[in-house]
C-alpha cells in the first residue's frame, strides 16, 4: 500500500531486485529488477536508475545514472547490464547489491538510438558496440519490429578479454530463431587484449578502414545498403562516426537520410 502510494506520487517508482547475474567476477553483472505496469520504452532507450544515499550530516539523497533497458517492453522484468568502474561513487553501489532490495526507477526513458530514428529501409543493420554498450542491441534484437524492418543485422560487439564477451545464450537463441524465418543476424566478437583464435582483434575503427571488418561480415559497410547505429565508448563513437560521415553516412534529420544513429555510453 505505501509503495504503491509513493509509486502515483513521485517521478519513479520503487523496485525490487529479483535476481543477481555476475558475468565477470567483479566486473560485469546485470540485475533483472520487477517493473512498473505503466513503464513504457522503446527498443535502444534508456532511464535513470537511483539509490539512497546519506551525505556527511545523514541527510538522505538519491543518486541517479542512466543505463540503456537490456529487456524488451514486452517483457514482465526490467533487465540492466552494468561495469564495475574503479573508485566509481555509484559503482560501490552497485557492487553491494542483494536480491529483494529497492531500487528507483524514473518513470521516463530517454535516447534516440531507436530503428524509429532511421530515414529509409536499407538491406542491412549494423549494431556496433564498445563494453555494456550492448546493453541497448539485446532488447533491440529481441523486438520484432526490427526484424520486420531489417533482414540481416551484424552485431559487432568489441571488448577486452573473452570473458566480457556475454549475452551470448541470448544472441544464438535470436539467430537461431530469426534463421529459421528467414532473417541473418551475424554476430562479430572483437577482444582487443586478448588474441583469441578467429576473432578480430584490434579496434573499431581500425577493423573498418582496414576493410577486416566487412571482410568477416561478408558485406559491404555502404550508406546505400546500411544503417549504423553505435554505442559504447564516447571516444570510439567520435572516430567511427568521423570514418562513417566520410563514407557518406548521415547523422543529421534534415539530410532526409539519417542512417547513422548513436549513443555515448557514460
Ligand atoms: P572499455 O574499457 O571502453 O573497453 C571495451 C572495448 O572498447 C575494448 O575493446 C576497448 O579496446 C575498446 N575501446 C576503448 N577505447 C576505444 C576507442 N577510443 N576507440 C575504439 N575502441 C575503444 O569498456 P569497459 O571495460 O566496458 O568499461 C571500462 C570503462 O568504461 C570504465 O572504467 C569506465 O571508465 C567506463 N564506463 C563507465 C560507465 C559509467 O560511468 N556509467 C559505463 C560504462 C563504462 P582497448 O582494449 O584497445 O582499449
Amino acid at each position: 500500500m505505501i509503495v504503491n502510494l509513493l509509486n502515483n506520487n513521485h517521478s519513479y517508482s520503487i523496485q525490487k531486485i529479483k535476481n543477481i547475474n555476475e558475468w565477470v567476477p567483479g566486473k560485469l553483472f546485470s540485475i533483472i529488477l520487477t517493473k512498473d505496469k505503466n513503464f513504457v520504452f522503446k527498443p535502444g532507450q534508456f532511464t535513470r536508475i537511483g539509490f539512497n544515499i546519506e551525505d556527511d550530516n545523514k541527510n538522505k539523497n538519491i543518486i541517479w545514472r542512466a543505463y540503456s533497458m537490456v529487456s524488451s517492453p514486452d517483457e514482465d522484468d526490467l533487465e540492466f547490464y552494468y561495469v564495475i568502474v574503479p573508485n566509481g561513487q555509484f559503482s560501490k553501489i552497485l557492487s553491494k547489491l542483494d536480491t529483494n532490495q529497492t531500487v528507483f526507477i524514473r518513470k521516463q526513458s530517454f535516447g534516440f538510438l531507436t530503428i524509429d530514428q532511421f530515414q529509409k529501409n536499407t538491406d542491412n543493420l549494423w549494431l556496433m558496440a564498445t563494453g555494456t554498450g550492448i546493453s541497448a542491441y539485446i532488447s533491440i534484437l529481441k523486438d520484432k519490429k526490427t526484424w520486420d524492418r531489417f533482414k540481416k543485422i551484424i552485431l559487432v560487439h568489441s571488448v577486452r578479454k573473452t570473458e566480457e564477451l556475454t549475452y551470448q545464450t541470448i544472441i544464438n537463441k535470436i539467430k537461431a530463431e530469426q534463421y529459421n524465418i528467414g532473417n541473418v543476424l551475424n554476430y562479430i566478437p572483437v577482444t582487443t587484449k586478448e588474441n583469441a583464435q578467429f576473432l578480430l582483434h584490434e579496434r573499431l575503427p581500425i577493423i573498418i578502414e582496414n576493410g577486416a571488418l566487412e571482410e568477416t561480415a561478408k558485406e559491404k559497410l555502404d550508406y546505400k545498403s546500411s544503417s549504423v547505429m553505435l554505442c559504447g565508448n564516447p571516444e570510439m563513437l567520435l572516430d567511427v562516426r568521423g570514418i562513417l560521415i566520410e563514407r557518406g553516412f548521415a547523422t543529421k534529420t534534415s539530410d532526409n537520410v539519417k542512417n547513422l544513429v548513436m549513443e555515448n555510453y557514460w
